[in-house]
């Protein structure tokens, strides 16, 4: 019996379990060998990738295939996110997810611009029953682009399960050709109470990593005491392409005996949030580095497995351990962390005291904090640990502490304007401070009678900004009254220096065109295979609004046979 246990155990160990998915169900949905340019469930800010990202050779226009039978069951056009993107349902009950599409397939497209037109709106969702736009595995459901929060030509893919949940694609068999081990970066510990020391101190220590031959890390010994953690910034590299990618699993173990385990296999959209605090959100804000945690302090998030007291490694005096680390990708290269702990009580050790201030923050409560003009409400749960607030008003500028705390949900920022007369009151935004110029950048903000209120996640520092300027118009392909008979397209420029691009509204011969709007290069297209205008003369014209209501019109002439 015995045996039969271990050999069950040690099956679904080497295989990733990978016997649980259908391996040739799914397939590339790109007709080009798979290069990645990111993983799933790497880290990203405020999010854990939910796809993997597929280079598509520097272009767009790239044919995109169902990667298996279905219907399209969803299709959603959007300026920011994924762009445009379809959503596949297959009757095994998985969907999959295409997304930064430059283009749909002609029947899908017909289906989209028909519903463009009817709402006036470039952006759209619709949800398809079984049965209107079926699919076959391999068959072309779109061109690859760059549209939505892209940073270059790729498509993000996603297989998500019955119940929204993304997962790895690599599960199915969707994979790259990866022989080199996890790269780890930095290693850190901390110390978790005020009782806890490490190496004297009482802060989080960034220990000396040193390469050893095979692609393994040791670190210095350190000399510890009390309850402490570890975190790691750690990456890993595909063989096809040069950029950093997400890790698949990462294990510690203390003295042999495995204490945690985070592992990437799937997650769930309404728990993404909480990787920051999977890592030093405050390290990552003030450098960038994303150093994962290795101990679970309010965390719910499922990639976690806390196998043993969370894995807080628990030090007592005149003691040894080893804890080492084990990060491993998709084909189970791995890289060790090997850090010896010597317990040891330093009678000089103190605890350093944390900055007391009258705004004590208790993350089970509500909170309200009012100074002058500004009003601040934080909502019950909004942070993961209590803390002293550094909070002060001048003026009309609120400093909300420092963006150094991760937080689960927005809180809302009440200024009072009654100050401002009529006039001026009606440009006025709130804008966040950014950076070492405090460069003002706007935030959702709503008017109600005297009072701006707005609504964040972040911590920082918080003003009133005033935005008097309309958005420019520039036509970038074409003049007023040319003739333009062998133009495609009509492209436009816009523009909005303070509070930003709002909404646009573009007609010709007053009847609304469909013009998409590409905010990383601040362009409209209007694409004249629409056939909306079968005349010679035609009006056009454009209204742009931007976020306090400032309006710009641009009108042209223009002539087309
Ligand atoms: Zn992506």
């Amino acid at each position: 019996m015995r045996i039969i246990l271990f050999s069950v155990f040690f099956i679904s160990f080497f295989s990733n379990g990978q016997s649980n998915y259908p391996q040739d169900y799914f397939t590339n949905p790109l007709e080009v060998p798979i290069v990645l340019s990111g993983t799933f469930a790497e880290l990203r800010s405020n999010h854990f990738h939910s796809g993997m990202d597929i280079k598509t050779q520097h272009r767009t226009g790239l044919n995109v295939v169902a990667s298996a039978d279905g219907y399209i069951s969803r299709i959603k056009v959007s300026h920011w996110g994924y762009g445009k993107a379809l959503y596949i349902t297959h009757p095994n009950g998985y969907t999959t997810v295409y997304g930064h599409l430059s283009k749909f397939a002609p029947e899908i497209e017909a289906h989209v611009k028909k519903l463009q037109y009817e709402q006036e709106s470039y952006e759209i969702e619709d949800f398809p029953k079984a049965g209107v736009l079926n699919v076959t595995k391999g068959s072309l459901v779109a061109y690859s682009g760059n549209t939505g929060g892209s940073g270059g030509p790729h498509l993000h893919f996603e297989i998500r399960d019955k119940e929204e949940r993304p997962m790895n694609p690599m599960l199915f068999g969707i994979n790259t050709a990866d022989t080199t081990n996890p790269i780890v970066k930095s290693i850190y510990a901390f110390p978790l109470d005020d009782k806890s020391f490490i190496n004297g101190k009482n802060s989080k220590q960034k220990l000396t990593l040193a390469p050893l031959k095979g692609g393994d890390y040791t670190t210095e010994i350190i000399d510890a005491i009390g309850n402490i953690g570890f975190g790691i910034e750690t990456i890993d590299r595909l063989d096809l392409a040069p950029n950093s990618n997400g890790v698949y699993n990462i294990q510690s173990f203390v003295n042999g005996t495995q204490n945690y385990e985070l592992d990437f296999k799937r997650f769930s959209f309404s728990e993404t949030k909480h990787i920051n605090q999977l890592i030093d959100y405050e390290t990552y804000t003030t450098s960038k580095k994303r150093i994962q945690k290795l101990f679970k302090i309010n965390n719910p998030l499922s990639i976690i497995k806390p196998l043993v007291n969370d894995g807080i490694v628990e030090v007592q005096d005149q003691t040894s351990m080893v804890y080492k680390i084990r990060v491993s990708d998709f084909e189970s290269n791995s890289s060790w962390v090997t850090i010896h702990i010597n317990g040891k009580t330093d009678s000089l050790a103190q605890a350093e005291t944390p900055k007391v201030t009258p705004y004590f923050i208790n993350a089970n409560q509500t909170t309200n904090l009012k100074e002058g003009r500004v009003s601040v409400d934080f909502y019950k749960d909004t942070f993961y640990e209590n803390f002293y607030m550094d909070f002060e008003v001048k003026n009309d500028t609120v400093k909300l502490h420092e963006d150094v705390k991760a937080t689960k949900k927005n809180f809302k920022i009440t200024f009072d304007v009654s100050h401002y007369n009529e006039a001026d009151r009606s440009k006025l935004y709130i804008a966040q401070l950014i950076g070492n110029i405090q460069k003002p950048s706007y935030i959702s903000t709503k008017k109600e009678d005297n009072l701006l209120i707005g609504s964040t996640k972040k911590l920082g520092t918080y003003t009133i900004a005033s935005d008097t300027i309309a958005p420019t118009i520039r036509p970038a392909n074409f003049s007023n009254e040319q003739w333009i008979s062998n133009h495609s397209e009509l492209k436009i420029k816009i523009s909005d220096d303070a509070s930003g691009i709002s909404k646009y509204r573009a007609t010709i011969n007053g009847k609304w065109i469909l013009m998409e709007y590409e905010y990383k290069n601040n362009t409209l297209t209007y694409d004249f295979s629409d056939h909306i205008i079968n005349e010679t003369k035609n009006n056009f014209k454009l209204i742009v609004t931007d976020n306090v209501g400032n309006n710009s019109t641009f009108e042209a002439l223009f002539y087309r046979k």
